[in-house]
Parts: C-alpha cells; structure tokens; sequence
C-alpha cells in the first residue's frame, strides 16, 4: 500500500546548484515532484522557516567507522548517529581500522553484518588494495565496494600496509580493467619524518609531514592513472600547493578528482596548542597561507569535494604520550560538524552557501560513484535536510554524537547547525527533539540501507 504523501516547502531548497522556492512531494521514500511553493498538494506539510534552507542529505566519502575489531573506537551506531545530527544521509565507510580490513569479498560480508542492524543513515563501502590482494581485487569488486583505496605511505595500522610506485601502477591498471576507481593516501614516504616521539610542539610534527611529501606522491598518482587512462582520486589534500598539478591534468583529461577536508579549511597549524594532539592528523593541518591558497582551490572549482576523513580512535590513543605529536593517533573526528565549520568560515571570506554545497552533496557522490545521493529531485531517495544559516553552534565535544568524547573542534564557536533530517522519506533527527540530558532523541528503529556500487536504481 502506498504511503501518505508528505511535503516540505521551503523559500530556499537548494536544487541544480541553486536556492529557489519550492515543495518537495515525496512518498514512499522517494521525491515524487518538486512543485511551486505556491501550488496546492493535498498531503502532510512541513514548512521550513525562512531562516533555514532545505538541502538534500548530505554525502560524505570519507569516514572510519572500525567496526568490526575496533569497535571501542566508533561503531555503525554511533557513527550514523553522528552523521544524522549531521546533515549526511550517505556515507562511504573506509577500509582500515576495522578488523578484518576490507581487503577480500568475506571481509567485506562480515563489515556489511556488523552494520546491517545499527545504520541509521545509507553506508556504503570502500575496498582496500594492499600489496597481498593486487590482482585479485575483481571478486571484492563484484562484491559491490564503490572502489579502492590505497596509502603510498605507511597507514598507521600493520595489518594495511601501503603500497609501493610500481604496485600503484598495478593498482591503477587493475581498477582502469574492472571499471572501477583508485582513492590515493598521497604522502612519500620517503619525505616523511621518522616515527617516534617528537614532543608537544606542532611545530616538529608539522616539520616530519612536509608539503613535498604530498607534491611528490600526488604527481605519482597523475602519472599512474595518465597511463593507465584509471579514474583516480586524492584523499584528503592538505597542502595546496599541489593544486596547480591536480588542475593541469584535469585540464590534460586525466580522470583525476581531489577531495579535502573542513579542518584543513577551519583550522591552522598557528593556533593548535602544545599537546593538542587531538588536531593530529596525516597529512597535517598546515599554516593559514596554505588555507587561503586551499580555498582558492574551493572557489576556483579544482577541489570537488569536502568530506570529514572522521577517523576517531579512544581518547587514550589520541593523548597517548601525553599530547607527544609524534606517539599519539593521528585522525581528527568531525563527522557530525563539517558543513557547519565551512559554512561558518566561508561566510567569514565572502563565500556564499551555494558555492561550497556542491562539495557537500553532489561532490562527493561523484567522487564515489553513488546514484541518487545529494541530489533532490524526482526519482531520488527522500534525502533531505533543513540548515539553520545563523543557528548558533559552540561545539561541546561531550555533547557530539561519535563514540569517543574529543574533538579537533571542541569549544569552537561556528555559526549554522543542522535541525532536521529525513532518510528515505522518514523523519530520523530533529535538533529539538531534546531526551534525557540534552540529547538528541532519534525516531524509530536504524533505517539505513546498506549501499552496493553493482546495484543500480
Ligand atoms: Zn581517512
């Protein structure tokens, strides 16, 4: 039996790249029209007030969720949670850090049961490559993972090891023979420091992880995929510096794309304290010059996309050493604040809203190749979002949704927050929905569905 139609109207719902007035008609899960603002739909309404935008759900490629084997880290539960309080109605879940990593067809099986029963937004799956699985990734392939990831450099995890210039090349040409995509941790190792201690100071920690280190690996992965003719992507680009190579062999018809991240963008190695090893993270948050130039690269249109890389750990690892830059985990958590933290500094430079939403929605989907997802319009799953532009948002670590209490962002002030979210259809958050202390109250059961790059529709 069909659904009762629901709408939501709002003076400004972002729709091909624009704000424009309108109602979005949707039943059984999917958009079914988007109409006039004005015209008459008999059906349940919602309306969005005019000091929010109705957005699609957002999509972010780039999280470690560690479930299965590091569970103690994040889980499906808390990580979707996250992401709902969030805006991010799909997810790509990375494959490191969960024990098995998602390196073979039952590796991933045993990654899709652990979040079958606890996702309460869409998750998809990235694949590794790594030296032992190189030539026979086609099954883990078949198995539905949206494409592979591979580290030139060491991943921080034994059982991932990164792969060597010749193997990218391999990597490269298998992806190119399957149709499928190379997602690159670009940093040389052979620029990198040493590991090991290197003290509170950012400064030494910043100095072990240089721009050459990324300019080196990121032109090996243009000259591989030139050759290979495989599509290509840069994780995480901190040092923009590089972006004048990535924009000439996108200019040469090198299927490349480059991603980067809200605390590259927010934050700069100038401002983190000694032993604020909760702003650690690989490659580095680099000083504010790099910022501007990483934002040139934003408004230029080079970068495509904006994900959080939401890559917890306990708090114990993450102040292993007691804040010693060089001993403690490297991963910043942020899945919950990404478009918030942007928003607010894009504002502050000028920038409007609808410049930097494509990097949140249909940038990152095309990054992984998902159908249907940051997009509203008819035919496509109910994924939608309402944005309060001048909610005010202070960061409280504690309060955020994602496992582990700490946060690169705690304490920071930053201004527009998300209110609600619908998956599928259905209502899964509401900022003021408050439960028992000042937490979020979720609607119903985990209702995400687990996503396959070989299903289509
Ligand atoms: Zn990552």
């Amino acid at each position: 039996m069909a659904e009762r139609l629901l709408v939501v109207r709002a003076g400004r719902t972002f729709i091909d790249g624009a704000f424009r007035p309108a109602a979005v008609v949707v039943q059984d899960g999917l958009v079914v029209d988007v109409v006039g603002v004005r015209d008459r739909v008999i059906a349940s309404t919602v309306l969005v007030p005019d000091d929010a935008v109705l957005l699609p759900g957002l999509v972010d490629s780039h999280v470690h969720v560690n479930e299965p084997g590091r569970t103690e880290w994040e889980g499906f539960r808390s990580a979707t949670l996250a992401a709902a309080a969030g805006g991010v109605t799909t997810l790509v879940d990375m494959p490191l850090n969960s024990l098995p990593p998602t390196t073979t067809a039952e590796a991933l099986e045993i990654k899709r049961a652990a979040a079958a029963a606890s996702a309460y937004v869409d998750v998809g799956f990235w694949g590794g490559a790594v030296p032992e699985n190189l030539g026979a990734l086609g099954p883990l392939n078949d198995a539905g993972v949206f494409g592979f990831k591979c580290f030139l450099s060491p991943s921080g995890v034994d059982e991932f090891p990164h792969l060597s210039r010749p193997q990218l090349l391999d990597a490269m040409q298998e992806v190119a023979a399957l149709g499928s995509r190379l997602i690159v941790h670009a940093e040389d190792p052979a620029l990198l420091g040493d590991d090991g201690a290197l003290g509170r100071g950012y400064d030494a920690f910043l100095a072990s992880r240089p721009p050459a280190s990324e300019a080196s690996a990121i032109d090996a992965v243009i000259d591989a995929a030139r050759r290979t003719g495989a599509r290509a992507h840069i994780l995480h680009l901190s040092d923009a510096h590089s972006l004048p190579a990535i924009r000439a062999a996108k200019a040469d018809g090198v299927a490349l794309t480059v991603e980067t991240c809200p605390h590259y963008l927010t934050i700069v190695a100038e401002e983190i304290p000694d032993g604020a090893s909760e702003f650690k993270c690989c490659p580095p948050i680099r000083e504010s010059g790099n910022r501007d130039l990483l934002w040139a690269g934003i408004v230029d249109g080079t970068i495509d996309a904006v994900v959080s890389d939401h890559s917890p750990s306990t708090i114990d690892l993450k102040r292993s050493g007691g804040g010693d830059f060089g001993l403690a985990w490297g991963g910043i958590a942020g899945l919950q604040v990404g478009l918030s933290a942007v928003w607010t500094e894009a504002r502050s430079r000028g920038i409007p809203l609808e410049r930097i939403l494509p990097l949140f929605t249909t940038g990152p989907a095309s990054v992984a190749g998902l159908r249907g997802a940051g997009v509203i319009e008819p035919g496509a799953p109910a994924h939608l979002t309402v944005f309060g532009l001048d909610d005010p948002f202070v960061i409280d670590a504690s309060k955020l949704l994602h496992k582990n209490p700490i946060t690169a962002y705690d304490h920071r002030v930053l201004s527009g927050r998300i209110r609600r979210t619908w998956l599928h259809g259905r209502p899964i958050y509401d900022v003021t929905d408050g439960g028992p202390g000042d937490a979020p109250r979720f609607r119903g059961k985990p209702r995400g569905r687990l996503l396959s790059a070989r299903v289509t529709g």
